[in-house]
């Protein structure tokens, strides 16, 4: 299949990330039914397939209308049960798509990689940060980001938010080392103010920047001990205590 990805902007600060390679389409966490609908009509698109990272509202709120609608495939972890790995078998489309149960945020958390290269990573990795921990369970999380870690360096991330600028403000409030972040931000700024985008971002540039993919560093836990004013002398104790201060910044 050769085709586009595109961002549809929906409610505040949602990505509706929709494939399409001229004729059948695949949204991922189609949060609104109508905005959806409109870039489908306007580009004679057919919807074939739904894929949920998660079960939250502001990801999956378009799905019923959309699927009365289109009558697409609905994969979805939160009801079918996926297997880690699990390769998909989408019907009409020639696409790879690689299933990785990234618990943490929720439970059921998915991510999908799509022909070895594109990620969509719902609320697990966002542009210089993660999502919030609701089940508690930091270890989980924690090696859920891990698994992201080790895919190819060169691999493209598709976030469900657009959060990487109070990311990148609450990155640089833990590690003060601010010309470190200099070309990194410049160019994320200028990418925001020309397209109101940041994303995808590509995981070389998170495992550099992203202190959430650096909690395996003693000098993020140097940074992270400061900031919290506690002893840190392990990388998933370093990745709760910069979670934790995140979720208060
Ligand atoms: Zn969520």
């Amino acid at each position: 299949m050769n085709y586009t990805i595109i961002a549809l902007n929906a409610l505040k600060d949602n990505y509706i990330w929709l494939i399409h390679d001229g004729q059948n389409a695949v949204a991922v966490d189609p949060t609104e039914s109508h905005v959806v609908e409109q870039y489908l009509q306007q580009h004679n698109l057919s919807l074939k397939v739904i894929l949920l990272t998660h079960n939250h509202p502001d990801h999956t709120g378009g799905v019923k209308a959309l699927c009365e609608r289109y009558a697409p495939t609905c994969i979805d972890n939160f009801v079918q049960q996926l297997a880690d790995g699990q390769m998909l078998n989408l019907a009409d489309l020639d696409l790879s798509v690689k299933v990785l149960l990234t618990p943490g945020h929720t439970l059921e958390h998915v991510c999908y990689l799509v022909d070895d290269k594109h990620l969509f990573c719902g609320d697990t990795l966002f542009g210089m940060g993660c999502g919030r921990v609701f089940t508690n369970d930091f270890v989980a999380m924690y090696s859920s980001l891990n698994k992201i870690k080790v895919l190819p360096e060169s691999t493209l991330c598709y976030p469900a938010h657009e959060y990487t600028a109070n990311n990148l403000r609450f990155i640089t409030s833990v590690d003060t080392n601010h010309l470190y972040y200099q070309d990194y931000a410049k160019y994320l700024l200028m990418k925001l103010s020309s397209t109101q985008n940041s994303l995808p971002t590509v995981l070389a540039d998170e495992l550099h920047y992203n202190l959430f993919l650096r909690c395996n560093d003693p000098k993020v836990w140097a940074m992270v001990g400061t900031k919290c004013g506690e002893l840190i002398s392990d990388e998933e104790n370093c990745f709760v205590a910069l979670r934790q201060l995140r979720n208060t910044f």
